[in-house]
């Protein structure tokens, strides 16, 4: 009989395992490009009443949303490779958007096919070599184009006609259709969109049009107050944008039909414009008044493919057992700073969306405004989702403890940043340090070579640094300290300390 009962009991461990093993949830991460979270409505802000976010927004109302999700490089290839590796730009050797992916390296999707799930990737990769630990693939090339993109499918090219927005999502049913349903699924569909040069779909050019979108504060930002480096920008929307941002001139191959309807909205309206020969504080704030709506449509787009996959998983009664992540792979500037674009460790491109729905695990309505979480606890999060082993070597920790509500006290207190790319868009290598109220910020080269320190409680538009202050001597000495200590705990090189990892751009 003990043997009999011994064998039963083994018999249903297994059952139940396998059971378990059947129902691990799958995983959706939806990633855009340069989608700032002041474009996303349930941030709040001076344009949440204007950002098209519905869908995005309900997966807040559904599940958490961050707001100290900071990266650890404000740029588009560098932040993927951290989403893919859990590893900071110097470990996973892709520093500035001119360097290759080594994709023989370890990635959190290798190893949830391991683990037993199905993998995918469809839209924007921009690593340049071809996706590995994927069981099926479609990506840009590059940057893509907003219209009739082509997608190296597999390492096939196939050119599709449509809005890219439109057509990732298609794809990426496409692929949830034809999935084998007996294995869990981590899906990685990634957007060009809203990263410039922003063509609005066909649908959505009217969208706005009648509205004056309110101006941020600091617009007209003269970068005294800090380094000398804000002001050596070339990412200003005064005089930076150039033609294609500005739809004076389109960037995508249209159809002949889609030329008819989209230069049929721009050319009058471009017309106007260039016979006014605007000058000065006018020809910005038309600038930016072109820029923002543009922006604000192409972030429609966006949502309302969000809106598709959501339904496609209520449809096919997947919604329960689905962690639904959306996020961008850094923030970006809406004219804060006089700015567009991004690679500063100032806040607006520094911060990134963050929102996560997974029902019966994450109370619905949460919103953390205290814990530091980062791109880098992406991959370590896929894996303890997924029950998948840790490897061990990940430099950040699964966000799955605070999605639950349970924030371990270990948790990090402290964020190193790391921006490689000097000089791109006039923006100097950098480094520094947060912990959520004090922000240290390095310029290393000899060029400028000088320190900022900002409060964000007494100046949360980082207006003016405190770094010479005498009063802040105790503070700068802590935070100088911390910077030190991060860069040891992440194992940075002396070469990247001194401001030589980088490439000149
Ligand atoms: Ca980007």
């Amino acid at each position: 009989m003990n043997k009999l009962a011994l064998l039963a009991g083994i018999l249903l461990a297994t059952l139940i395992s396998m059971a378990r093993g059947a129902e691990r949830p799958n995983i959706l991460f939806i990633f855009c490009d340069d989608h700032a979270t002041q474009a996303i409505s349930a941030y709040g802000g001076p344009l949440a009443e204007l950002a098209p976010t519905p869908n995005i927004d309900r997966l807040a109302a559904e599940g958490i949303l961050f707001r100290k999700a900071y990266v650890t490089n404000s740029i588009c290839g560098p932040s993927r490779a951290v989403v893919l590796t859990g590893k900071y730009s110097h470990l996973n050797g892709f520093r500035s958007n001119g360097d290759t992916f080594d994709g023989s390296q370890q990635t959190a999707p290798k190893l949830l096919q391991q683990a037993g799930y199905q993998t995918a990737i469809v839209g924007k990769w921009h690593l340049k070599s071809a996706p590995t630990g994927f069981d099926h693939y479609e990506v840009l090339k590059g940057q893509g184009q907003y219209y009739n993109p082509m997608l190296i499918t597999n390492g096939e090219n196939v050119t599709h006609e449509g809005y890219t927005t439109d057509v990732i999502t298609d794809n990426s049913i496409k692929w949830l259709e034809q999935r084998d349903p007996d294995k869990p699924f981590f899906l990685m569909s990634q957007h060009k969109a809203p990263h410039g040069r922003w063509e609005p779909a066909l649908r959505h050019l009217e969208f706005l049009e009648d509205v004056e979108v309110p101006e941020p504060s600091t617009l007209f930002d003269d970068y005294s107050g800090r380094s000398v480096a804000a002001s050596q920008h070339a990412m200003g929307i005064a005089d930076h944008m150039g033609d294609n941002r500005l739809m004076l001139k389109y960037s995508s191959k249209f159809t002949p039909e889609q030329f008819e309807v989209f230069d049929g909205f721009f050319r009058p309206k471009n017309e106007e414009f260039l016979a006014a020969n605007l000058t000065g504080k006018e020809r910005t704030q038309w600038h930016y008044q072109r820029y923002i709506k543009n922006y604000l449509r192409c972030v429609k787009a966006v949502d309302e493919n969000v809106g598709r996959l959501l339904a496609y998983l209520d449809e096919n009664d997947l919604t329960d057992n689905t962690i639904v992540i959306y996020s961008s792979d850094q923030g970006f500037y809406l004219g804060e700073h006089g700015w567009f674009d991004k690679r500063w460790m100032y806040e607006e491109s520094f911060r990134t969306p963050l929102l996560a729905r997974w029902p019966g695990q994450i109370e619905p309505g949460s919103v953390n405004d205290q814990d530091i979480v980062s791109n880098l606890d992406f991959a370590a999060t896929f894996l303890e989702v997924a029950g998948a082993p840790d490897p061990g070597d990940l430099q950040g920790p699964s966000l799955v403890p605070i999605l639950k509500g349970n924030t371990p006290k270990d948790w990090r207190k402290t964020h190193y940043y790391h921006y490689y790319e000097s000089g791109g868009h006039g923006v100097a290598l950098h480094f520094g340090v947060t912990d959520g109220r004090y922000k240290l910020i390095r310029f290393p080269e000899e060029e400028i070579d000088d320190w900022e320190l900002f409060d964000l409680e007494r100046d949360p538009n980082e207006m003016e640094s405190v770094y010479h202050n005498p009063e802040m001597a105790e503070v700068r000495e802590r935070m100088t300290k911390e910077l030190e200590l991060l860069q040891d705990q992440y194992e940075v090189p002396a070469d990247d300390r001194q401001g030589k990892g980088g490439k000149k751009k």
